[in-house]
Order: C-alpha cells, then sequence, then structure tokens
C-alpha cells in the first residue's frame, strides 16, 4: 500500500469519529487534524484543539487512537495535540457546518472581522431575524440564540480567528 493510500485511509477513518460534544460532528469536520505521519506501522496524528474550553481532549485522542488502530495495518497510533497551531472557526470544512445545523447550531459566520456586526442565521429556517437571548451558552464556545421568524431557540458558534493582538501591540 502507498503512503498516500494509507493516509487517504485514515483520513477516512477521522471522518467517523465525532466530537463528543457534537453529535455527527467529526474531528475532521471540525478542523482538527494538523498532520498525518506514518512510520511503517505507526501512525502519528497531531491535532489542534477547538475552543480551548471545551475539556474533551482526553476523550478525543482516545476516540481517534482506537479508530486509527482498526485498520488493519496500524500496530499503534499516537495522538498529539498542538498548542503551538492556532485553530479557527475557519477550518471546519462545508460538511461540517451542514452538521452542525442538523445538529441546530449555527455556524460561525465566513469572513468574519473582528469588530463587525455578526449576524447569524437560524439553522432551521435560514433567518436572520434572530436574537441573541443569552451570550453564554452551555459550553463557553456557543452562544444560544432566538429565531424571531420560526420560534426555534438555538446555538450558534461564536467565530474565532488567528489571534492579532500582537499586531495590534
Ligand atoms: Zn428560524
Amino acid at each position: 500500500m502507498t503512503q498516500v493510500k494509507q493516509e487517504e485511509e485514515i483520513l477516512d477513518v477521522l471522518k467517523t469519529v465525532d466530537d463528543p460534544e457534537l453529535t455527527n460532528v467529526s474531528v475532521y469536520d471540525l478542523g482538527m487534524v494538523h498532520s498525518i505521519l506514518i512510520s511503517e506501522k505507526d501512525v502519528y496524528v497531531t491535532m489542534v484543539p477547538t475552543f480551548a474550553g471545551c475539556p474533551a481532549l482526553d476523550f478525543i485522542e482516545r476516540d481517534v487512537k482506537l479508530a486509527v488502530e482498526t485498520l488493519p495495518w496500524v500496530e499503534r497510533c499516537e495522538v498529539t495535540f498542538s498548542f503551538e497551531q492556532q485553530w479557527t472557526t475557519d477550518d471546519i470544512t462545508e460538511q461540517g457546518k451542514i452538521q452542525l445545523k442538523k445538529l441546530g447550531i449555527s455556524p460561525p459566520p465566513e469572513n468574519y472581522t473582528i469588530g463587525t456586526e455578526w449576524t447569524v442565521a437560524c439553522p432551521y429556517c435560514e433567518s436572520n431575524y434572530t436574537s441573541m437571548e443569552n451570550v453564554f451558552g452551555p459550553t463557553a464556545c456557543r452562544s444560544i440564540l432566538y429565531c424571531l421568524d420560526c420560534r426555534n431557540p438555538f446555538e450558534a458558534m461564536k467565530p474565532v480567528l488567528k489571534d492579532t493582538s500582537e499586531l495590534i501591540s
């Protein structure tokens, strides 16, 4: 088997590993997979944590390891989190955004720039006529909103961008 084929197989497996807090949203579609290194039968997966406040990294590490090790040619998979790489909500794939909407979570806005107003479309009816109910959702990464058109409450992911604080100072 070629290395390219092996990488493909690993990516396919990673597309089946869900974030423990987000049913049917894979760690791959959340943009958490940073790199894959294959050394014969050993696989090293480097991942980028999403929101620092989400305490699920141990579960993700275990789930990814177990999933990759189900591949017959893999003997051992090691998962590490790189805190040097910075994850942003732009890393979420189109598939990831579709899955988030199915959970009633509005994906973060695209091409968002800091300081600008952020409109959130309702994940159920796509209406922009929404209001912020509670900035503090069930986790630090989400907010609770309310759709004034279809009258459903929903959650929205806050946009996370690359840290530009050093540019400002
Ligand atoms: Zn709606």
